[in-house]
Order: structure tokens, then C-alpha cells, then sequence
């Protein structure tokens, strides 16, 4: 069986590096707000090319903090709008309704799965204060066109970096491509700690320094709470295991590179879509599209090749949100109903790839 993502593998190649760093902390005595999550912080910012990262406990506890400081700071209020991906994971919406303001879905682009500034500006409102772009499945989004209405409507743009560690748009990298950006450590993302963990990136001193009060129950200094904060930390073990792993990470990123390159040439059926890629991608998910999806899949699983959807349900038709219920987004119900998600990750080799891809290609031949 060729599993979708091989975690145990993943994290066994570096397992003596892992256990070493692990042991430090046990032996340093010192579990939260320490050394390693200082140290993880400075190496972040420094691999995103901003100039600070904050850890927080999960990438929706980063989104989430952003706009709770955007409010904190007077920049956002109660009920204003934020733009979200209509096709987004539902993490990136439940953080801007959790601080009481509007999600407003707007559609991707069904070539490339990412959101299309030229549908943004349709909904652009007097009570918009923010984009949420997601670089979703890895590859970066059109943020010449974001910051451009970003500028032209005085809007801060929070990116989604969940999906995309290490993923360039010109010459800088996500986390660094707006105004402030999340991320996740959970550990199926291509930077993942070995339990939950986050990250908040930015170029902006007063927004990281409220994020990080906020993350430590609202204070800057010990029982001294100027918010009504929450606890949300990167803890030092997982600090420890992300320190290790970000050494690995353009190691692992090159990997996916040359796997989502074999498919792009190699995969040849009538019935498949392939990604689109027009940025640059760090290539999370290589997810192609088609009408018989649930056929293909039995048919991967029959021949020993798992695969994933991401995602089977949108937002809108989330119990959840059940006030979209009767909402259309067209475009990412064709997306949800049709996308697939391959094999694909560092420790995949070159001969599992060519067999998921003659397999594909073998699938409804008219010879066979
Ligand atoms: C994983 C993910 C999140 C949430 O991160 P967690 O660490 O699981 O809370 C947010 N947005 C996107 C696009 C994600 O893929």
C-alpha cells in the first residue's frame, strides 16, 4: 500500500536529531516560553524573510490572533468583513467569525484553486477591512493584484500560510507577502511539529508584540493583563522538534518539487485535470480533478494507492454555517465534487510515483 502521507517515515528519517533535541528539553527543565521557542521564532522570521515570528499553540489560533489584534489595535471592529476563498479549509473562515466579524466567500479560479482578485473587488464593501488570501495546496497566490486593492482600499491582507512553508511569489516567501500571516505546525503540513503547534509572521512591531500578549492571556508582563487575552504558545518540545525540521525543509520541498513534476509530464488521461501552477508551489497537496472521482478513487485504493479529498464539503454547506445553506458558489462546488489529492511527500519514491502514474493512466483505457 503506498499510503497518502507517510508520517512515521517522514519523521524517522530524522529520528536521532529528533529524540537529541527532544531529551534537551526534558533535561533543560524548562517547557514553556523558553529557549527553543525563541530560537524557533528567530530561525522562522529569518527562513520567511520577516522580521518577526510569534509561536502560538495552532494555525488557527494564528489566524485567529491576527484579527483579534487588528480589533485590539482599533483597526477592525465587531461585524466588519473580511475576504476568505469561498473553497478554503474551514479553519481560515472559523477565525474571522470567532472574533464576531463577516466572512464573505468569494470564488477561486478553477485552474488554479486560488482566489481571483477580480472577484474581490466585486465585494468590496464600506465595511471590509481585511483580505485572506490562502495559498492553498501550496502555491502562492496573485499578490500583486491582493495588495494592489488592498492599497487602493486601505485593507490589511493576513495570508493563510498553512499550506505553504517556504512557497515564493517573486522573490519572497510566504509569510511575508502582506501584512501579517499564519501558520501551521500540525503534522501533515510540509513544516510539521510532532503535535499541534503555530506561528504568526510580520514586518509590523506593534501587531507582533499584541499577538504576543494576547497568546499569554493578554499580558506583557507577568500579572499584568492589558487584554482579555487567551492562552495559545508554542510549547519548547515542539519548538525543539519545528527547529529540526525547518533544517529539512527545503530538502523536502525540492522532493515534493521533482514528484509533482513526474506527474505534470507523466500523467496522460482523457478523464484528469492537472494543477495549474502560474506562482510557485511548495506542492502540500498535488490535487488533480475529475467527473468520475469517486470511481477513480475505489480504483487507486483496489490497486494498493491511497488518496485523499480535500475537501469533500465547503463551508457553506457546513452545518456550521448553516446560513449559507442556500448560498451558490459554483465554482467550488464543481472544485469539491471533483478534486483528488495524489501520493506525494519526501520519503515517496521515484518507484511508487511511476506506478500511481501508470496506474492513472491505465485507468478506463479503451483497450483495457
Ligand atoms: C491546517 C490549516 C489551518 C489550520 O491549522 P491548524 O494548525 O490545524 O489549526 C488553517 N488553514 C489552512 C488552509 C490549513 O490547511
Amino acid at each position: 500500500m503506498i499510503p497518502f502521507l507517510d508520517l512515521k517515515n517522514i519523521n524517522a528519517q530524522h529520528r536521532q536529531e529528533l529524540v537529541d533535541a527532544c531529551a534537551n528539553v526534558i533535561d533543560s527543565g524548562w517547557y514553556i516560553q523558553g529557549g527553543e521557542c525563541r530560537e524557533f521564532e528567530k530561525e522562522f522570521a529569518q527562513y520567511c524573510g520577516t522580521k518577526y515570528a510569534i509561536g502560538v499553540a495552532n494555525g488557527l489560533d494564528a489566524l485567529t490572533l491576527i484579527l483579534r489584534a487588528y480589533k485590539e489595535l482599533g483597526i477592525i471592529s465587531d461585524a466588519d468583513e473580511v475576504i476568505v476563498p469561498s473553497n478554503t479549509y474551514i479553519a481560515s473562515i472559523l477565525a474571522i467569525s470567532e472574533n464576531n466579524l463577516m466572512p464573505i466567500l468569494v470564488e477561486p479560479d478553477l485552474a488554479t484553486y486560488l482566489i481571483e482578485p477580480k472577484k474581490i473587488e466585486e465585494k468590496i464593501t464600506e465595511k471590509t477591512k481585511a483580505i485572506m488570501p490562502v495559498h492553498l495546496y501550496g502555491q502562492t497566490c496573485d499578490m500583486d493584484s491582493i495588495n494592489n486593492l488592498a492599497k487602493k482600499y486601505n485593507l490589511k491582507v493576513i495570508e493563510d500560510s498553512a499550506q505553504s512553508h517556504g512557497a515564493y511569489y517573486r522573490d519572497k516567501r510566504s509569510g511575508n507577502l502582506g501584512d501579517a500571516s499564519g501558520f501551521s505546525f500540525y503534522p501533515g503540513k510540509n513544516l510539521g511539529a510532532l503535535g499541534d503547534g503555530g506561528a504568526v509572521t510580520t514586518n509590523d512591531k506593534i501587531l507582533a508584540k499584541t499577538i504576543r500578549a494576547l497568546g499569554n492571556y493578554g499580558s506583557h508582563k507577568k500579572y499584568k493583563n492589558q487584554y482579555k487575552g487567551v492562552n495559545s504558545r508554542l510549547d519548547e518540545i515542539q519548538a525543539a522538534m519545528l527547529r529540526v525540521k525547518l533544517r529539512y525543509l527545503d530538502g523536502e520541498i525540492k522532493k515534493r518539487k521533482n514528484i509533482a513534476k513526474y506527474y505534470l509530464e507523466n500523467i496522460d488521461n482523457d478523464n484528469i485535470i492537472l494543477p495549474t501552477i502560474t506562482t510557485d508551489s511548495v506542492w502540500h497537496l498535488f490535487v488533480i480533478r475529475t467527473t468520475k472521482r469517486e470511481e477513480l478513487q475505489k480504483y487507486l485504493l483496489n490497486k494498493g494507492i491511497q488518496t485523499l479529498i480535500h475537501y469533500p464539503i465547503p463551508a457553506h454547506k457546513q452545518m456550521a454555517y448553516q446560513e449559507w445553506s442556500n448560498e451558490n458558489y459554483p465554482i467550488s462546488k464543481s472544485i469539491h465534487n471533483e478534486v483528488l489529492s495524489l501520493p506525494i511527500s519526501g520519503v515517496q519514491s521515484l518507484s511508487e510515483t511511476k506506478f500511481i502514474v501508470d496506474t492513472i493512466n491505465d485507468y478506463l483505457k479503451k483497450d483495457s
